[in-house]
């Protein structure tokens, strides 16, 4: 059976006999509304052997925008059954008063991964991620955390708040899982409209189209114009941006090197809702 810990106490308690066995613990942080990509996460820990953790939490602190908060989905009871097929121990299911008994006064500055692309088009959102993830692995602890690449620049942000503050856990990354269609799977996918479902390909096919032209050595800005025209042609979707990256820092880059990483992130509205992707171009 699954098991619903609440609190900091409830999570200590639970696996105090795994702790003192030395089974490694894996925490895999979702806001719910699970989908096969976060199955992937999940599925990931278990191969490892891990005692699976998974934290639902939808962060206040890390919407911008309120309407977003309000709509995000809730399905609560579809997803303790996914996770319990997928043999998942625990739940850490904490209210808003039990990891925010106040506001936090403390904020972090992530530099200049927070200053491109998602950190730039919604201020404040990094500062809300790391410090639930700070929170989750002070409460959790766990040896291993697993992230998915669909969140490219969180995994980015996330890398960056375990080493420079040495917490004592290794990161996992989980590559994208998506659609037939290619859809990249997200929570949000829920609130398109039909229209709109239909349309929200096109972000992975933009991907898809410009890794084939740099590969073949296209030049970037030629590209995103391409991509940038593409949109201007479709109604239901507005292109927020479309940027080569180094895969790791998240810096805006031009060109492809003979060596070192690259990747792509798209961000665009479907109707009024937002979605993100990425491609790896250069691994
Ligand atoms: P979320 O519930 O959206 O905060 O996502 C929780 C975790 O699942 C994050 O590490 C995400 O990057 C990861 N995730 C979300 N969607 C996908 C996907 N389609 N493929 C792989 N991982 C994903």
């Amino acid at each position: 059976m699954i098991q619903i810990l609440r609190t900091k106490a409830e999570v200590n308690e639970a696996l105090a006999d795994f702790r003192s066995s030395s089974q490694a613990i894996g925490l895999v942080p979702t806001m719910g509304a699970l989908h096969e990509g976060h199955l992937a996460l999940v599925r990931k820990a278990m191969s490892n052997g891990d005692v699976v953790v998974v934290s639902i939490f939808v962060n206040p602190i890390q919407f911008n925008n309120e309407e977003d908060l309000i709509k995000y989905p809730n399905t609560l009871d579809k997803d303790l059954d996914l996770l319990e097929k997928e043999g998942v121990r625990f739940v850490f299911k904490p209210e808003n008063h039990t990891l925010y008994p106040n506001k936090p006064t403390l904020e972090i500055n992530f530099g200049q991964v927070d200053q491109v692309l998602e950190g730039a088009k919604r201020p404040g959102h990094f500062n809300g991620v790391g410090i639930v993830v700070a929170k989750l692995l002070n409460i959790v602890k766990p040896n291993r955390t697993y992230f998915g690449q669909k969140d490219l620049q969180q995994v980015a942000v996330v890398r960056s708040l375990i080493n420079d503050l040495s917490f004592s856990t290794s990161m996992e990354v989980v590559n994208t899982v998506r659609e037939k269609d290619g859809l990249a799977m997200s929570s949000r996918n829920l609130r398109l409209g039909v229209e709109e479902r239909m349309v929200a390909p096109l972000l992975y096919q933009c991907l898809n189209f410009a890794k084939g032209e740099l590969l073949a050595g296209k030049e970037w800005f030629a590209v995103k114009e391409v991509v940038m025209a593409r949109f201007e042609k479709e109604p239901l979707a507005r292109l927020e941006y479309f940027e080569l990256v180094h895969t790791d820092t998240i810096a805006l880059v031009n060109d492809l090197p003979s060596s070192g990483k690259r990747s792509i992130c798209i961000a665009a509205y479907v109707g009024e809702i937002r979605l993100i992707d990425n491609l790896i171009i250069i691994d």
